[in-house]
Formats: C-alpha cells, structure tokens, sequence
C-alpha cells in the first residue's frame, strides 16, 4: 500500500520532460530536514492508503505512457509498495519520471527516470551517497545566493553538465521570472541547462495543475 496525497492529470512543468503531457502521482510524506522553500508543504502528513493494483488500473485507464511519481519524497516509500509500482509500469511500457530530493537513497534498481534536486539545508546538501551515484539528472533551485554552493557543488562531483539544470526558484510567476535572467546568465557561462517552472509561469500559484 502507498499512501498518496493527490493524482491529476496535466503537463510536466519542470526539467528534463518540460512539456510532456503526463499523469502524476504525488506521495504523502517527507523526510528531515524540510526545506523552508518547500511549495508543497500540504503533501508532508496524512495521504490516502492505496494499493499497487488500484494505483496501476487507473494509470491504465487513464491512458497515460508517462507517469510522474513526486512528492513528498517518493523514495521514503520504496519498500512500501512503489518498487512493485514502478516495476508494473515499466513491464506495461509505461514511461515514469520520478521528482525526488536524494535525501533518502534513490535505489539502484529503480527504472524509470529519476530527476533529483538536491537541498542545500543547514549549511550542506541533504544527499545521499546512494543518491548521487542513481540519479540521472541534477535539477537545483537557483537564486542569486544559491549558485555559488551549486558551481562547488557541480565541480566537487565532476558532474558531467549534460546532467545539470538550473531552475529560478520562485513559488510565483513574478518571483520566478525576477531570476530568471540571472540564472539564464549563469547557464550559459557554465554550460548548465535551464530549466524553467512551466506551471508557475503559467498559471501563477494555482496548484493541482
Ligand atoms: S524535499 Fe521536496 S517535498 Fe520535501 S520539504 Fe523539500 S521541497 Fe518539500
């Protein structure tokens, strides 16, 4: 059983599958520390306990080929029911993305895509060791303060770029788009890619879409 904060039907807004239309699932639950910033705090307690069966019968019936499984952080949830789900969907030829922090470890049998922001709280990255080795992509919250401790942070792990993207943090659309020039500078100059919050810049601080 997992145990699920919401399921809508929309477009990735974020990162590497900007665009894409897309069915998600978003677990309930996070793990410390919690990130101040955090845009949805609502999915830390409570959820509704649903089984592997009920969670793929209604991707199937949705008719999606791309399932975006966030959070929360989705991973606290492997042992519980999410290992069978991304296994189910990836023998149906489903495609999944998954939105994680890397503060619990990203396992290694994991198949779908994993997209991993990491945190930087409390004067480090929240990252497992595991973490850094599985993820496929690197998306960081950036801001005027933060991209320094990125750039050290992107050189310390020899990232190889075509893993980076920098998204403006902003939780509304004017805040977003006040970094965005600055974060787009520093795309260029580092060669990082740049990853925009689509949903922000479209429909403000709307949720659920
Ligand atoms: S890891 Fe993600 S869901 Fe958890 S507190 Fe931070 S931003 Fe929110």
């Amino acid at each position: 059983m997992l145990k699920i904060h919401e399921m809508f039907a929309s477009l990735q807004g974020e990162g590497p599958h900007t665009g894409r239309p897309a069915f998600f699932i978003r677990l309930s639950g996070c793990v410390a520390p919690l990130c101040p910033w955090c845009d949805t705090p609502q999915a830390w307690k409570g959820g509704t306990l649903l089984s592997v069966d009920h969670l793929f019968d209604r991707v199937v019936a949705e008719k999606h080929d791309f399932v975006v499984i966030t959070g929360g952080e989705p991973f606290a949830q492997w042992d519980k029911g999410l290992f069978e789900l991304d296994r189910r969907l990836f023998e149906a030829g489903i495609s999944v993305q998954y939105e994680t922090s890397g503060k619990v470890a990203i396992p290694k049998a994991v198949k779908g895509d994993v997209v991993c922001s990491p945190k930087f709280l409390d004067g480090a990255w929240q990252l497992a060791d595991e973490s850094f080795l599985t993820a496929h992509h690197f998306k960081f919250v950036a801001c005027e303060e933060s991209l320094d401790e990125i750039d050290a942070f992107v050189a310390r792990c020899k990232l190889d770029l075509d893993r980076v993207w920098l998204m403006p943090q902003g939780m509304t659309r004017e805040s977003q788009l006040r970094r965005m020039a600055r974060v787009w500078e520093h795309c260029v100059k580092k060669g990082y890619r740049l990853a925009c919050r689509l949903h922000v810049l479209t429909f403000d601080t709307k949720k659920g879409v």
